[in-house]
């Protein structure tokens, strides 16, 4: 029973265990306020009111003898490259797993609730997730899913109009957001067996990765894990999305990009920038701060696990994940920019992305995104490169002498310098469809923070510009669900504003 099961927790916390049964606490009231319905119907779920019990924490299903039972789960970190000893889920609760058709554990999914309160795991912190907490991490899952990210997913946000929680000078409303992967194992789980001296412990989680994934052995799940992790931070640093925090205990062990709280795109290309002030996981250092983790993960299993030829395994999976990184990011840059992937890829790099990178860094006024969108518009180079007002200067007459008309001038010199290159080089090279990796949409944290207070304002009764932003968000490559209505402005242009604004 389930006090039964609460009089087991602090056994769990002894050496072996790298978990905690635990039970979602009690709240005074629940209000569903929105589903992915795509979601529901892939995994087989029917969203009525026994569903909205179970994701919102208010209803707990408990069959031990089926081994359901909900918990949290232990681990350890590396935060802001400092290891910072035992954490864990201090606010998440896994619930069961949703097999797969036929039933493999490769396609099985664990559903977790985050926010629905305080684990032991919790370190003094209240175990609570804010509403705006929610609907960011919410939308951040399925734009990333939808932009061909390795993510995991998001499943509803539940209301909890009777709970609280003070962040910094503010009160806020609460939520549980229920998420769903098929492998929630951290590289921190691994370093709190290390760091406890659990051999078994580490064994057993590993051996439980071997089943899920399918893998042969532990050397085949660390190459696995670093190759994963390469895909993954390719496809991001491609479509210049931050998480913000990447620590090891926000690193997964198969790759899955997850835990959005700072996240934040690129607005311009600005390798320095960070949603942060961290400096640590900036835009041109997240590649290297994952493998970073991936060093400690591969330390962390050591000879015990990787055998003896353990430093050599080390430095070929450095190599690996360089070459994947690499590899894939420029096949997306490539295709981003209507190349197709037949092409010579370092040729491409240094004759046409390196340079337009320099140009870009320059050009502060342009959008990451909404570039890539314009280059394929087959534009002239004053839509591409330049906002109206700086095209209009470059224009003038009297742009002769001063600092500011020099500068646009040399810019657009080197702009269509590199634009007939880029002409030239596409004319003889096949053509990519580039309609579903040129995002015309990107949920910015200002447009996030304009739904939150359009729902907060109405108390939550109205969720049409949370629907839309979630019809955007998951359409992120086309504009038919636009309007003016929920959009400050629907058409692209070539400043900076990414679509809804
Ligand atoms: P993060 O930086 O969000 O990855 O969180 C680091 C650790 O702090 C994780 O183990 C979280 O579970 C925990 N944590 C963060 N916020 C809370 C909270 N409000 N209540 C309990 N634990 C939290
Ligand atoms: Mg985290
Ligand atoms: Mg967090």
């Amino acid at each position: 029973t389930a006090k039964e099961l609460l009089l087991y927790r602090p056994r769990m916390i002894a050496k072996g265990c790298h978990f905690s049964y635990n039970l979602p606490e009690s709240r005074k009231e629940y209000r569903p306020l929105f589903y992915s319905k795509q979601l529901l119907e892939s995994l087989n779920l029917i969203a009525d009111s026994q569903l909205d019990d179970i994701l919102s924490g208010k209803k707990v299903i408990l069959e031990p003898s089926q081994g359901i039972a909900p918990f949290s789960i232990a681990y350890a970190g590396h935060q802001f490259g400092r290891f910072s000893g035992q954490l864990g889920d201090g606010r998440a609760i896994n619930l069961f797993d949703i097999q797969g058709e036929g039933g493999n554990q490769q396609d099985a999914v664990t559903v977790q609730l985050k926010g629905s309160g305080r684990s032991i795991f919790s370190r003094g912190y209240d175990g609570k997730l804010t509403v705006d907490s929610s609907i960011r991490e919410f939308i951040c899952c399925e734009v990333l899913n939808a932009l061909g990210i390795k993510t995991v997913r998001a499943l509803n946000i539940t209301l909890l109009p009777g709970t609280r929680a003070t962040r910094g000078s503010t009160v806020e409303k609460c939520s549980v957001l229920s998420r769903y992967a098929s492998n929630w194992v951290r590289l921190g789980n691994f370093e709190l067996y290390r760091w406890q001296n659990d051999m078994d412990g580490m064994k057993k989680l590993l051996d439980w990765c071997l089943q899920r994934e399918n893998l042969k052995d532990y050397q085949e799940l660390y190459y696995y894990s670093v190759r994963e992790n390469a895909k993954t931070m390719s496809r991001i640093q491609a479509l210049g999305f931050l998480n913000g925090v990447l620590n090891t205990d926000n690193t997964s062990v198969v790759g899955f990009s997850m835990d959005y709280g700072p996240f934040t795109f690129l607005r311009n290309y600005d390798p320095e920038f960070d949603p942060t002030d961290s400096g640590r996981y900036s835009y041109k250092n997240q590649v290297d701060m994952v493998w970073w983790n991936l060093e400690v993960f591969g330390n962390v299993l050591g000879r015990e696990f990787l055998g003896d030829r353990f430093e050599e395994i080390l430095a070929r999976s450095r190599e690996i994940y360089y070459k994947v990184f690499e590899e894939e990011y420029l096949k997306c840059m490539s295709k981003r920019m209507g190349l197709g992937t037949q092409i010579d890829l370092q040729e491409f790099k240094t004759i046409i992305l390196e340079p337009l990178l320099t140009i870009l860094l320059k050009r502060k006024n342009i959008g990451y995104n909404n570039f890539f969108y314009m280059l394929n518009q087959k534009g002239k180079i004053q839509d591409i490169f330049f906002t109206t007002e700086e095209w209009a200067q470059l224009n003038a007459k009297d742009d002769g002498n001063n600092k500011y008309a020099r500068h646009l001038k040399e810019q657009h010199d080197s702009a269509s310098q590199w634009y007939k290159k880029y002409l030239d080089f596409k004319s003889k090279h096949s053509l990519d469809e580039t309609t579903s990796i040129n995002p015309i949409f990107i949920p910015t944290t200002e447009i996030i923070e304009d739904v939150c207070q359009i729902l907060y304002r109405n108390d939550y009764s109205d969720i049409t510009s949370l629907e839309k932003l979630y019809l955007m968000a998951t359409n992120p490559f086309s504009n038919k669900h636009w309007s003016d209505q929920h959009c400050k402005t629907t058409t692209i242009s070539n400043t900076n504003n990414e679509g809804f604004r």
